[in-house]
């Protein structure tokens, strides 16, 4: 491994724990969460952390019997389409963190500690991930969406009369509206 920035670094040596407590206060690119784990991006849907853009890990940590605690905060921006005319949306995450990290962690509840450092990596990113909008985003403009024809727009209208599933992808409206008028027409 190349040597890192300390002040860009996830990988915690634990000497530097020796007197119990440390704070971590670090910022990293998206893009070094991403390589922590190729096969999976920072993302939900749409909604991603563009991998240039800055994450803010601010961390307290402390030795406790079996392990690290890790307390604090990590702030992130993400960027994501509006559901409705797909203007590109940009918004911010701030995810609390509460965690252990163990040397035999327990599955799904702690994060590995490795014997002379602690990788905060794949604990930012599930904090991340968790945070990340998983309802669909809308621009802030209010009904109707400024980039859609008014007809168009009226197709959002949450009535859901033509959505006898109320299963449709919401995004598709539209283009059943612009179906339905094309057949109007002569
Ligand atoms: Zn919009």
């Amino acid at each position: 491994m190349k040597d890192r920035d300390p002040e860009r670094s996830l990988i915690v040596p634990l000497r530097l724990l020796e007197r119990g407590q440390l704070r971590w206060s670090v910022t990293v690119r998206a893009s070094d969460l991403a390589e922590a784990d190729t096969d999976d991006d920072l993302r939900i849907a749409d909604v991603e952390l563009p991998l240039n853009s800055d994450v803010r890990v601010e961390l307290s940590l402390e030795l406790i019997s079996g392990g690290v605690s890790a307390v604090g905060r990590i702030t992130a921006g993400w960027r994501g389409p509006c559901a409705r005319c797909w203007t590109p949306l940009d918004g911010g995450i701030c995810a609390s963190v509460r965690e252990v990290f163990a040397a035999e962690p327990c599955e799904g509840e702690q994060y590995l500690l490795h014997p002379e450092h602690a990788d905060l990596a794949p604990m930012v990113r599930e904090a991340i991930l968790l945070e990340l909008p998983i309802e669909a985003i809308a621009c802030p403009h209010p009904d109707p969406c400024p980039n859609l024809p008014p007809d168009l727009a009226s197709a959002y209208d949450d009535s859901g009369h033509d959505d006898p599933a109320g299963a449709a992808d919401p995004r598709w409206r539209p283009l059943e509206a612009l179906r339905r008028r094309q057949a109007e027409s002569p």
